[in-house]
């Protein structure tokens, strides 16, 4: 598995696994946390969540599902912006901890900019830091604007989840080296489309028709995960709700797109030419 390594020092598989929308339907509940047990066993131990996906149920399903296996984990939580005071942070992330059935998040991230200043937010997470209960911080959908803004403060930052697939790839033009300098980890978020027009488009199935996997020929999902992968410190968080689909992900890393691919996909999806302001969704 490719990896990624952070500023600590420490070295993580460079695909994860999301859970936007997981533990929202008790009839899929069993099959979802089948699947994230499936990943952490293929080696895709770092699990991103937060106290807003189906206000907590995304947090408590996960705390089941690594009930026997959190020391296999790399756990990473967000917190609310409107949340995101320093007494805020203190009390939401002991309520995620709480759901998730742990003493510690590995990462703890702020969901997007709010009204709370920067600062602020800051003061708040290193606290957390200091009594143990993360052991680093980060931010997500931070544009380079607030990236500057963060230099500003501290150089502590971890991490910055942004929207990166073919369909968004504002963040070549800037971000995505800013950060790779900063030594701040990209997490690629949405990065097979959220399953939409992204998989179904013809410059996928062809450069997908050119490559094999260990189970088969490759599918559109694989070449969407291979094609974020490529980028050096950028780790790719997909969701998968079944573990037919977890297990079609964990093999995307045998894929190595060539440059014909990569000139098709270019053809298909325009690399960016001048700054755009980071899309989340
Ligand atoms: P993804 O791009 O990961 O797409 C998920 C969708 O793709 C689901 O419908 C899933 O279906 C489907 N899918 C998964 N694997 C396959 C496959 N092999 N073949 C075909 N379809 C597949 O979208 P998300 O928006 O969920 O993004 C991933 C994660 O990123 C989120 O879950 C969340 O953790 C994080 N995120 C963070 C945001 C932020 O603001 N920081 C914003 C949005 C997401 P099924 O469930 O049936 O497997």
């Amino acid at each position: 598995m490719r990896t990624v390594t952070l500023k600590n020092g420490k070295t993580l598989p460079a695909l994860g696994m999301g859970t936007w929308n997981i533990g929202d339907s008790q009839s899929r509940r069993g099959e979802e946390i089948a699947s994230l047990q499936a990943g952490i066993e293929a080696g895709m131990t770092v699990i991103d969540t937060a106290e807003m996906y189906g206000s907590g149920r995304s947090e408590s399903l996960v705390g089941e599902a690594i009930a026997d296996l959190r020391d296999d984990v790399y756990l990473v939580s967000k917190v609310t912006p409107s949340n995101a005071s320093y007494d805020g942070v203190q009390k939401h992330c002991r309520a995620s901890l709480r759901r998730l059935g742990t003493d510690r998040l590995d990462l703890y991230l702020l969901h997007w900019r709010g009204g709370v200043p920067l600062s602020e937010t800051v003061r708040g997470m290193e606290q957390l830091k200091d009594d143990g209960l993360i052991l680093d911080w980060g931010v997500s959908n931070f544009d380079t604007d607030d990236m500057e803004e963060l230099d500003g403060i501290t150089d502590a930052c971890t991490a910055n989840q942004v929207l990166y697939n073919l369909e968004y790839r504002g963040t070549e033009f800037d971000l995505l080296n800013e950060d790779r300098e900063r030594g701040v980890m990209t997490m690629a978020y949405s990065p097979l489309g959220q399953g939409g027009d992204l998989l179904s488009h013809p410059a996928m199935k062809d450069v997908a028709k050119g490559h094999e996997t260990s189970a088969g020929p490759a599918t559109t999902a694989q070449i969407a995960l291979a094609w974020v992968l490529r980028q050096e410190n950028v780790m790719a968080i997909p969701k998968a709700g079944s573990s037919k689909h977890l297990r079609e992900n964990v093999l995307a890393t045998e894929i190595e797109l060539t440059p014909e691919d990569l000139a098709t996909l270019d053809r298909a999806f325009a690399p960016p030419r001048r700054k755009t302001h980071l899309a989340m969704i």
